[in-house]
């Protein structure tokens, strides 16, 4: 940090350079102003500034650059573009080096939409060029004021983000050049719209657990709380790559240096399963290791949702996935400290839950002045040391989310995966099984751990045949739906119609009164009954394989599985991780 004395009229939160003796310039935000002092952040390493060095103030707040070229760029949290960043000054950051956020070079096809003479808003669209799978829609400036009038517009043809495409005059003869990029305040909210709508389109990650019992729409919010190594990244790296959105945006912030270079590494490797190409078109990553300087982390989390809004503004449905918040709070606390601000829970600042709502608040789906919808979905990992879930980020995350998809440390030490728990976890969505069905799954889920819990007293002696089967079947629905195989093409993403399938399937064991006469006989058949479903966990969807394990499957639950009982099913496949996990079955 650094306080500098003023002389002209400075705002906060406005941007600042600092000039170092050597003639660069390192990027600040003002974040207190006293009297004639101004306290600045520095977004860069202050070591070299001296004493008596220049600072140049701004009126600018600190913005992104908004354009065609966003998609499959890896920024820092200030919008750096790393690649090219790399190739000038190599792979050590050099301080004080910024480069423009979208290539100034490139042309882009651009198709005139609004003709001369029309009057427009700020948003509507004037012309569109592709980008990657999309059209991009260059809009009128998003915070022009009133109407409007199209004075001139480029034809078609190949231009830069810098060229001029048209030229707008206001009701007071102002005149003003447009060109395809724009900047926008990462700090404020970015929603020009005629309405905001409530979400409750289902957003189908095609993880099972997630979208039938926990589920997410299209415009909400969730976390996922965890600790260390329980799965958090490879969850939001599977929703990236499955979720049912048109541009996923990727927040990296602060996590280890390691981890994130293997998030980068991975992601451009990545195929989409709904194109065949990279997964990378349709996504930007805003990466931030912990080893950055902590202001700039601060700043990405903001960087990434103002893009993920632009995208929103043409009515795109965007995914925002921030890994983790944890550390972006961590970051405002050590800003804060610096500031010597009153600290509140756990040195946590006290507008810490303020921050954490704005952020999710800037979530939402809305309407379009020509009828279409967007929306920004926000997913936000938390890592609260030791997974103490009480900590104040999660607690203050957990207020303002409408899903809770909490993992869980035994969950993932049993590699019962993924690990979210779901005795823990909630959703106040609907999603694509009927409310009062996933109830029923949930509730035979919380009865088992009863009689889990129970057995460890009184042994599997002590407990009737009734509620060992309800274990059995809590066991069996966790094993053979909640978990799924990451690396299985099949199993690894299950879309939503076979989703319903199977889940129908699954309560008609759930609800069947098998009327076992022993607990080893419940054990055997309601073991048997698992391994069919698992095998057909591998088949694809309506394959001649698939319908013949649907037809073992239905005639096992006609006969309460008494043929199944009496042959086994010749042979099962596994992953080793299942079989870990239901190791449990098999030993006792
Ligand atoms: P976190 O981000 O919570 O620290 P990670 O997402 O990096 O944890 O996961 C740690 C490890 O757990 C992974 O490297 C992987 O081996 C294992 N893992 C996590 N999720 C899964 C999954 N769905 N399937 C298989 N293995 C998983
Ligand atoms: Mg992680």
């Amino acid at each position: 940090m650094v306080t500098a004395a003023v002389e002209e009229v400075v705002t906060q939160n406005s941007v600042a350079y600092c000039h170092r003796g050597d003639d660069q310039r390192l990027l600040s935000e003002i974040i207190r102003v006293r009297g004639d002092l101004a306290d600045l952040q520095v977004f860069e390493e202050t070591r070299g500034l001296k004493i008596g060095d220049r600072v140049e103030f701004t009126s600018e707040m600190l913005s992104v650059f908004l354009g065609p070229g966003l998609l499959g760029q890896v920024y820092d949290g200030l919008q750096n573009p790393l690649h090219e960043v790399a190739e000038q000054v190599g792979y050590f950051l050099v301080p004080g080096v910024y480069l423009h956020a979208l290539d100034t070079e490139k042309k882009w096809d651009f198709t005139p939409v609004a003709e001369a003479g029309r009057t427009v808003t700020a948003g509507d669209t004037l012309g569109t060029v592709p980008e990657g799978i999309f059209d991009h829609h260059i809009m009128a400036p998003l915070r022009l004021r009133g109407e409007w009038t199209v004075e001139k517009i480029a034809p078609g043809g190949a231009y830069c983000v810098t060229d001029e495409i048209a030229v707008l005059r206001s009701e007071d003869e102002q005149s003003l050049p447009v060109t395809m990029q724009q900047t926008w305040p990462v700090k404020i909210p970015l929603n020009v719209s005629v309405a905001r709508l409530l979400p409750t389109e289902p957003l189908v990650t095609k993880i099972r657990i997630i979208d039938s019992l926990f589920p997410v729409v299209r415009g909400g919010t969730y976390c996922i709380p965890g600790p260390f190594g329980s799965g958090k990244t490879v969850l939001q790296q599977l929703t990236s790559r499955h979720a049912d959105v048109d541009i996923v945006i990727v927040a990296a912030c602060g996590e280890r240096a390691g981890e994130v270079v293997d998030t980068l590494r991975e992601f451009p490797l990545l195929e989409d399963p709904r194109t065949g190409r990279s997964l990378m078109e349709r996504t930007v990553i805003i990466c931030n290791t912990s080893a950055m300087p902590v202001a700039a982390r601060e700043a990405s989390v903001y960087t990434a949702v103002t893009l993920a809004e632009y995208y929103r503004q043409m009515g795109r449905n965007v995914l925002l996935l921030a890994d983790s918040t944890s550390r972006w709070a961590q970051a405002m606390r050590e800003v804060s400290g610096r500031l010597e601000e009153i600290p509140g829970d756990e040195a946590f600042p006290a507008y810490l839950e303020s921050r954490i709502a704005g952020f999710y608040e800037r979530a939402g789906c809305i309407r379009l002045k020509d009828e279409r919808t967007g929306s920004v979905t926000i997913g936000g990992a938390v890592s609260p040391a030791g997974g103490n879930f009480e900590e104040p980020v999660t607690q203050g995350t957990l207020k303002v989310v409408g899903a809770f998809l909490g993992l869980s440390r035994t969950r993932s030490d049993a590699r019962r995966y993924p690990a979210i728990d779901p005795l823990d976890s909630w959703s106040k969505y609907t999603g694509i099984i009927d409310p009062i069905e996933s109830t029923e799954a949930r509730d035979l889920l919380r009865r088992g751990n009863e009689v889990y819990q129970m057995m460890a007293v009184v042994g599997e002696e002590g407990t009737t045949v009734a509620d060992f089967t309800v274990y059995l079947k809590s066991e069996f629905f966790d094993s053979v739906y909640l978990q799924q195989n990451a690396f299985d093409k099949v199993d690894g993403a299950t879309d939503a119609e076979r989703q319903k399938f199977v889940f129908a399937k699954c309560l008609e064991v759930l609800r069947l009164d098998f009327e076992f006469e022993d607990r080893q006989q419940a054990r055997r058949v309601m073991f048997n009954v698992a391994d069919l479903f698992r095998n057909w966990n591998y088949a694809a969807w309506d394959s001649d394989e698939f319908k013949k394990i649907l037809s073992q499957i239905d005639a096992c639950i006609a006969d309460k599985g008494r043929t199944a009982d009496r042959q086994r099913p010749e042979q099962s496949r596994k992953t080793p991780d299942q079989e870990q996990s239901n190791e449990k079955w098999q030993s006792d």
